[in-house]
């Protein structure tokens, strides 16, 4: 992915398609229609997943709660999202197998009933998932699952229920499908604001006026057609394209919080069935850590960024905490972070947690304007299928979709076990080369290749964790990292799970992107200051000292 080449493409070419936000709708529609042959340009104002697709639960899921409440309301809305959140859920595991595996979780309950009520429950979310190889659910004794997550409380375990799901890193996923896209042919680019848009004379959209925020400079993408994937800010979009449209986004704020992993001290995650607001939270290993959530509250402000607050980090720790022998401390809190689901209601009186969780695509007639509104990163591929049969008949044509079988960058050849062969022909530690098969996973070799050239970029980052200095320089020259946040909080994953240790990391981050990007020294100090600053607001909001 080159920036200043994709720059140069929106001045000079005509596109088939502009799309606008890359979190995982944008990503997947700019990769479909990449693939059906069209030419595809995708901008994002900020960086690829730095909004919601960053910011979320990281499980690839039919949803069991959507599962309860489409039997409990006979809601066949929840059940449509229910069996295509898992007719999707393998094909999210095959085609990035580097960044996305499956995941056991454990449904802790406290009487027989509640173990038959769970058991049956999971029976039916697995008699769903035809197509697909995860194991199926176990109801497992007290010792059973207290050999598998030895932190919980065996004075109120009276058994547990065992199901699988998927987990993806969101930000990683997201950069492979701009990747995939961007080989493919796409012209990608972050750090594109649109502010605007140029018609022709019967009112349709012909083109995204759009400013580079990096250097301010302004650009005018044409493009017979507009695809609009802002998530969240869908409504901004559409209504500067036709301020005659109604507004339909319910934004929802969820916030996790990141604690240590020795709060479940195991690789098995744990669903919590019931929460004093109705709802399930879920405790999971990430990262090197426990993360905890979510929350879900109707958030109107989303011109700012959702933060963890401190009522909110109280009720998650009080949502966990009657599960565990030794309670948390909160004083053990790491980092935390929020984001704004994109719901869609109709209905100003419904609670955002009650909101079918399924995607739209609406066409504005006026102006042309696609958008795709609402969806979950777990049916992105089929959310992005539709949008592009959309655009199929709007271009009368019939090309198929195959991203099905589109194996995303980084999962060709990919072999669970090569981070062996890795770690012998780049002599890295054990530590280093499944970090970094995991994140890279076939190009894994050309971080470790820098690390080799350069021994100074063979160090890691942090005591702590597994990242090197070479990731910075590769996230630069391959990954389109343009800021210190890109590389910290998305290419690794460091902000969303340690702020004191990204703060600590922050200078040599600088100062290696300073080299890569030719900063100034002005600029690097900028840079720096700033990122701190955002970070040390987080740490004040969530009051930890
Ligand atoms: C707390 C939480 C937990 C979740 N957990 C899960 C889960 O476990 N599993 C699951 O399947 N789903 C989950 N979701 C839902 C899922 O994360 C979202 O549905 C999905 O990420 C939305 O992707 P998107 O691309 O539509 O939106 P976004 O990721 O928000 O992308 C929109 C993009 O548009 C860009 N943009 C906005 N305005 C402009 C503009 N003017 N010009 C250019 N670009 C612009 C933004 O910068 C942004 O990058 C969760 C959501 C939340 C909030």
């Amino acid at each position: 992915m080159n920036r200043p080449d994709s720059l140069t493409r929106f001045n000079n070419e005509e596109f088939d398609i502009c799309i606008i936000g890359a979190g995982a709708s944008g990503a997947g529609c700019a990769l479909d229609a990449v693939l059906r042959g069209y030419k595809v340009a995708l901008i994002d104002k900020k960086d690829f997943a730095s909004e919601t697709s960053s910011r979320s639960t990281k499980l690839i899921h039919g949803g069991v709660r959507y599962l309860e409440q489409a039997f409990k309301k006979l809601d066949f809305a929840q059940l449509k999202q229910v069996r295509h959140g898992l007719e999707e859920r393998h094909i999210v595991l095959k085609n990035a197998p580097h960044l996305a595996r499956p995941l056991a979780l454990m449904t802790p309950v406290s009487s027989w009933f509640e173990g038959l009520y769970f058991k049956i429950g999971l029976q039916l979310y697995d008699a769903f998932a035809i197509n697909d190889t995860l194991p199926k659910s176990k109801w497992l004794s007290k010792k059973e699952v207290l050999d598998k997550i030895p932190t919980l409380d065996p004075k109120k375990l009276h058994s547990g229920v065992l199901y699988y799901d998927g987990q993806l890193d969101d930000a990683r996923y997201c950069l492979a499908i701009v990747q995939s896209a961007s080989e493919q042919g796409a012209a990608v680019a972050n750090y594109m604001e649109v502010n605007g848009f140029e018609k022709n004379e019967s009112g349709k959209l012909v083109a995204v006026n759009a400013v580079d925020t990096r250097s301010g400079n302004n650009y005018t993408i044409k493009a017979k057609l507009v695809i609009n994937c802002t998530g969240p800010f869908a409504d901004h979009i559409r209504l500067l394209a036709n301020p005659a449209l109604p507004e339909r986004l319910r934004p929802s704020k969820g916030v996790h919080v990141m604690l240590p992993a020795k709060t479940l001290n195991s690789e098995y995650a744990m669903l919590i069935p019931k929460t004093s607001d109705g709802r399930v939270v879920f405790a999971i290993p990430f990262e090197g850590a426990t993360m905890i959530g979510t929350t879900d509250t109707e958030y109107n402000k989303v011109s700012e960024e959702p933060m963890l607050n401190e009522e909110e980090k109280q009720y998650l720790a009080a949502t966990l905490n009657p599960y565990l022998a030794k309670p948390v401390e909160l004083s053990e809190l790491r980092s935390g972070f929020g984001g704004l689901r994109p719901l869609l209601s109709a209905d100003p009186g419904k609670s955002t947690k009650s909101l079918v969780r399924d995607h739209e695509i609406e066409l504005d007639e006026k102006t042309g304007l696609l958008s795709l509104l609402g969806g979950k990163w777990t049916t992105y591929r089929l959310m992005a299928k539709d949008t592009i049969d959309e655009a199929d008949a709007i271009f009368s044509q019939q090309k198929p979709c195959i991203t099905d079988a589109h194996i995303l960058a980084g999962g060709e050849h990919f072999d669970r076990e090569s981070w062996r062969k890795l770690a012998t022909d780049f002599a890295l530690s054990d530590e280093v080369a499944r970090h970094l098969m995991s994140k890279y996973g076939s190009r894994a070799g050309k971080v470790a290749t820098i690390a080799r050239d350069n021994s100074l970029l063979a160090e890691k980052l942090s005591p702590e964790y597994p990242y090197l200095k070479a990731e910075v320089v590769y996230a630069v020259r391959t990954e389109m990292a343009v800021t210190l946040r890109d590389f910290l909080a998305r290419r690794v994953r460091m902000e969303i799970t340690d702020w004191k240790e990204t703060l600590n990391v922050l200078p040599v981050v600088a100062s290696l992107m300073a080299r890569e990007l030719e900063w100034t020294e002005e600029q690097e100090k900028k840079e720096l200051a700033e990122y701190a600053a955002l970070i040390q607001k987080f740490i004040a909001g969530a009051q930890l000292a």
